[in-house]
């Protein structure tokens, strides 16, 4: 257990010297003892002879807990009130900034615990910011002691890899990955990969990533830090990385940004359930005609998110398109999305967009066959295969900071390929 503890105010009552450690773990013991009782049971093993109390040390003053969860609609004041704390202590504690800046907004979730001593007096008041951060307000005789704990997660690294057969998502989950995680290695290739289209039988992947623990429990995921996509033989690798200025992006090893001026696929890959052909007979004329976009079949409702940053140009109703959206781009690019169900509040002619933004929804407006999104990628004027088409990428690596993250780079890739020789999968 990491326990870094702050304290505010200099004068501690005398207890304070049993030591840091022990102090926070009685505190965090406390948070979890159940409503208050005349004493405490502890379960022992029944071989364990309870010595009875020694008269000489005094007993231990009893305090009474009261625990309080906010819920929605609550104010300190209300959760004051219900705990019988009284609003009058509130309104002397929020008199004190370093009371008053972590309890300016509750939320519901969150939870406050009160101490009451035996002529029922408060004692102190423990509010649960989040399950890593409280902060604990003793009352002394002359104010108040505040003191901010926070337990900061175990990080474990995992490894996983997989060869997809049928889909990505399940071979992800076979190899252990969260629906998060599947998620965010989906963020971090789609500008590279469009997960729809271009995924193949045999197409393989490798992550290191991490998983935040607290007390044995998983409490989230963590991020991917290097990963390795071979998709058609095209290996596209990935590592997150903290430049010395602070900020911290994916790049492709040699420092170029992941990330791109438009995404890949304008929706979410898992909801596409399949493709059309581009080069098939179209379904309503009969006729075959060039086609000049792609369709992605989705089920009516499915957001639709505009590719890169730009500006609407129109959306309306046009013809066999249904309803269409067109957004300009900078670089004299624009992207065509039709046959929507609806358009989002976003999609008015005019409007700034940004790349992710919900455009629309997926619908059969026009002249369809049923529900799909038809998209095109225009560069001035002329249609472009969005999945093969050169994109520019957003801000790459500092120049400066280019020979620390080389080494880093190298080293990191070096571990991914050490898990992926040794790693044998768990059944
Ligand atoms: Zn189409």
């Amino acid at each position: 257990m990491v326990i870094h503890l702050f304290t505010i105010m200099k004068r501690f009552p005398r207890w304070h010297a049993i030591g840091v450690a022990a102090l926070t773990f009685v505190m965090l013991s406390v948070a979890m003892w159940p409503a208050p009782s005349q004493s405490v049971i502890v379960e022992l093993p029944p071989q364990v002879v309870i010595p009875a109390p020694s008269p000489e040390i005094p007993e231990e003053p009893q305090f009474t807990r009261v625990a309080e969860e906010v819920q929605p609609g609550d104010t300190l004041s209300t959760v004051f009130e219900r705990a019988n704390a009284g609003v009058r202590v509130l309104y002397r504690m929020l008199a004190i900034e370093e009371i008053s800046t972590p309890l300016e907004r509750i939320y519901p979730g969150q939870s406050f615990e009160f101490e009451f001593d035996a002529d029922n007096l408060l004692r102190s008041v423990t509010f649960s910011e989040s399950i890593l951060v409280k902060h604990r307000i003793s009352l002394t005789d002359d104010g108040f002691d505040i003191e901010k704990v926070v337990r900061e997660p175990e990080i474990h690294t995992r490894f996983a890899e997989a060869t997809i057969d049928s889909s990505l998502y399940l071979s992800a989950k076979e190899a252990g990955l969260s629906d998060n995680m599947i998620m965010q290695m989906a963020t971090l290739y789609g500008w590279d990969i469009d997960f729809a289209l271009d995924i193949r039988a045999g197409d393989t992947f490798s992550l290191i990533y991490q998983e935040e623990y607290l007390d044995g429990e998983k409490l989230g995921d963590g991020p991917i830090l290097v990963a390795r996509f071979v998709n058609q033989g095209r290996e596209v690798n990935a590592l997150r990385y903290t430049d010395e200025g602070g900020r911290t992006d994916y790049y492709s090893p040699n420092g170029d940004s992941m990330r791109k001026a438009f995404l890949r696929t304008p929706m979410d890959v898992f909801r596409i359930s399949s493709s059309f052909n581009p080069n098939r007979r179209h379904p309503v004329l009969n006729t075959i005609r060039a086609h000049k976009g792609t369709d992605y079949a989705a089920p009516t409702g499915t957001p639709i998110k505009v590719t890169g940053d730009g500006k609407v140009v129109s959306a309306g109703r046009n013809g066999g398109y249904g309803n269409v959206v067109v957004v300009q781009h900078g670089g004299g690019i624009r992207t065509l999305y039709a046959h929507m169900s609806q358009f989002s509040k976003n999609a008015r002619a005019g409007n700034r967009v940004r790349q992710g933004q919900i455009i629309g929804y997926v619908g059969a407006t026009g002249q369809v066959t049923g529900p799909h999104l038809h998209y095109e990628f225009l560069v001035h004027g002329v249609h472009k295969n969005p999945q093969t088409v050169d994109l520019p990428t957003a801000q790459p690596l500092d120049r400066q900071f280019l020979p620390q993250f080389e080494e880093f780079a190298s080293n990191m890739m070096g571990q991914l390929q050490v898990f992926e020789e040794t790693y044998v999968a768990a059944d």
